[in-house]
This record gives C-alpha cells, structure tokens and sequence, in this order.
C-alpha cells in the first residue's frame, strides 16, 4: 500500500513525468518523515489529481521523483469563499486550517473597524492551508489573499457572488433558511473578537448583494461562527449535500 504521505506538489504533474523537488519539500520527505530510495508517496498538483510517486534520486538537498500512476481524479472544492478578521494567533491558524478542511476555495483576511491583529501573515497563512488540504485529502488548495479593508472589499463586490455575513446582533435570517437555497459561489463572512461596529453593520445592511445570518442564540467565538457557519453551509447547499464516495 501507498505510504499515507501526501505533499502539494505546486507544478502540473502528468504520468511519467520526473521533476525535483524543492530543498524545503526533499527536507521533509527525507529527513523528517524518513523517506528512503524508491519509497513512495502521494503527490497532488492541484489541478489534476492526485498520484503516486516514487522518489527516484536523492541528492545531497533535493529529491527527484517519478510520476506513477494517478489515484484520484480531480475535483475542486466549492466556490466559497471566508472572509474573516484576524484574531489572536492561535485562534487565527485554527480558523485557517478549520476552513481550510471545510472546503473553502478562497480566504481572505479582512481588517474591521475592531480588528486586533494588524498583522497578517499571508506566507503563514499559505503554508497553513496548504498543510491543512494535504492533511484533508483534498484535491486543490485554496487561494490566499492578502489582508484588505472591509470597506474595499466591499467596495469592489462582484454580485453575482451572494455574501452571508454572521451578524451577531441576531436580527439577520437562521441560517438554516438562509442557506436552504444558497448555492454556490457564495461568501462566508465572520467579525472579529469584538464583533462588527454597527457602522459597519449599517453598510452591510444597505448591500443588495449582502445577507444577514443568526447562527442562533448565544454568541459565538469568531473561530467557533466560521466553523459553524462553513459546516451549515455545506450541509444545506455545498457539497456535504448527497455525497457519497464514487468507489
Ligand atoms: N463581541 C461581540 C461578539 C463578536 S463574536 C459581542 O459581544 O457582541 C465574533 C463574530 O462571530 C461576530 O462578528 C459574528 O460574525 C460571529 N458571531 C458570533 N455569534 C454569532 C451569532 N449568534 N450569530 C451570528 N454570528 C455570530
């Protein structure tokens, strides 16, 4: 059986193919998960699939390996997109690898009014949710834009995206109704620990393309309302809806 390693490997892989890997990525495979010659692993480029492959040189710091055969054929995650305001560390590397897990497509950091961190790491934030997608079993990794103003995010909103955004005022739409029918693309926005200021509810309010959500009656901790609104929204409309592995 196939080793349970698996390593995004960011170049088109094509059966066959031989390619060296980075110095970073031959350090890991060899040096902390103790890969040897000719063992194997599991690459996915994601946008193909996901494949065996045998490392076939070792060199003082890369590894060359070989395309073998391919595993599972590509799918992507979801059109959807989080958009959340970064909190204390810990906190903000759960709600990456959380969401991360949950199938998002993209993230995008959001500086609100009350956002305590101002600064966001985006190179982090990029090896956490490609760790988190090679952990999950996914088959792409989501994009990570770097961190922006609400009011610019909002300000450049494609609509024919809708945008839920958590609003724990709790006079927006349950989510169970809000996400009944709420197909993708859609957007996922959470606040931060001292929520949205009420100007900024005040503009979310105004937006046509923009729709309140209660996640019920107590208020949540930023991270514990992105993971529950992500598993809502998958569960009503992503693709946790009818899923069935394809054996
Ligand atoms: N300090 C704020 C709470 C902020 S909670 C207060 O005491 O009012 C952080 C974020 O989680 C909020 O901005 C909101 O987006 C989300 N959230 C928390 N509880 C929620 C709820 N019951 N319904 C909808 N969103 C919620």
């Amino acid at each position: 059986m196939a080793s349970k390693i698996r390593l995004f490997i960011d170049t088109p892989l094509t059966l066959g193919q031989t390619l060296e890997l980075s110095e970073a990525q031959s350090h890991y495979l060899c040096n902390v998960m103790k890969l040897k010659l000719d063992d194997i692993f599991l690459g996915f480029d994601g946008t193909s699939g996901e494949y065996e492959v045998q490392i076939i040189k070792q060199n003082k710091k890369h590894i060359e390996i070989k395309v073998l055969q391919k595993q599972r054929n590509f799918i992507s995650s979801p059109d959807v997109w989080l958009i959340f305001a970064p909190v204390k560390k810990d906190q903000t590397d759960f709600i990456i690898q959380k969401s991360v897990e949950l199938g998002v497509s993209k993230l995008i950091p959001a500086i609100t009014r009350y956002t305590i961190s101002d600064k966001t790491k985006t190179e982090r934030f990029v090896a956490q949710s490609i760790e988190a997608a090679e952990q999950c079993r996914r088959l792409d990794v989501p994009e990570v834009e770097r961190a922006k103003s609400l009011s610019e995010i909002l300000s450049n909103w494609d609509s024919s995206r809708r945008l839920y955004y958590m609003d724990e005022s709790r006079t927006g739409t349950p989510v169970r109704e809000a996400f009944s029918q709420a197909p993708a693309p859609i957007a996922i926005l959470v606040g931060p620990e001292g929520g949205f200021s009420e100007d900024e509810l005040k503009h979310l309010r105004q937006q046509d393309f923009a729709t309140g959500v209660t996640l019920g009656p107590r208020i949540l901790r930023a991270e514990t309302a992105v993971v529950s609104a992500l598993s809502c929204w998958q569960a009503l409309s992503g693709d946790w809806v009818n899923y069935k592995e394809q054996i």
